[in-house]
């Protein structure tokens, strides 16, 4: 799909050419350019500005069951839910709705380190209500030689690295167990994140 855009800065069109999926089973070598942000961004031809575009746009990988699609609009839903009807062993998929590219980003991060990202929710809920302040945190990576998972957190303009113990993970994964509403809640196309997660805790 051949988008353009308005540069930020000086106002040029930013032809673009983007992808309207990637498969990683297909097209592994793609998954790099997911991850770093690079498919998602537009430089502009003039004054070089670089600037991050959200477009329909869905994340595929077969091997680990999972979908990300980019674009948490009705349009998108009902695509999304037509491809979990559309087969039998779809309904072993995790579909999930994001509306900016770095959620999409996220979510994969949280998928490829085998983690639940309903009990990384809480564990974002849990830590914020902990710091008795309203935090925004993007998981980054597991650290094994730690026992701590490594949040951003951006704080005074600047992104901060926050390290939560591996056991708060572990204790909303029992939150989790206990909650089954919540895995229920997450079969088909769904946005998880802090708001969906007040829906069942306020
Ligand atoms: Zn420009």
């Amino acid at each position: 799909m051949n988008t353009q855009t308005l540069c930020a800065r000086c106002g040029s069109t930013i032809h673009k050419e983007l992808p309207a999926s990637v498969n990683v089973r297909v097209a592994p070598e793609k998954k790099a350019a997911v991850l770093s942000g690079e498919l998602f961004l537009a430089e502009c031809p003039v004054c070089g500005q670089r600037q991050l575009l959200t477009f329909p746009f869905l994340y595929h990988d077969p091997d680990a069951q999972l979908m990300v699609w980019l674009g948490a609009d009705e349009a998108t839903r009902a695509r999304a839910s037509s491809v979990l009807s559309s087969s039998p062993e779809m309904q072993d998929y995790r579909i999930r709705l994001v509306d900016s590219p770095g959620e999409l980003i996220e979510k994969i991060k949280i998928f490829d380190a085998g983690l639940s990202d309903i009990a990384l929710e809480l564990c974002k809920f849990v830590t914020a209500r902990e710091a008795g302040e309203p935090l925004t945190l993007k998981f980054l990576a597991i650290d094994s030689a730690e026992a701590a998972l490594h949040f951003a957190s951006p704080k005074d303009g600047k992104m901060e690295v926050l390290a939560v113990g591996l056991n708060v993970y572990e204790d909303c994964c029992g939150i989790l167990a206990r909650n089954p509403a919540l895995e229920e809640n997450a079969k088909g196309p769904v946005q998880i994140d802090q708001a969906w997660l007040a829906k069942f805790f306020d």
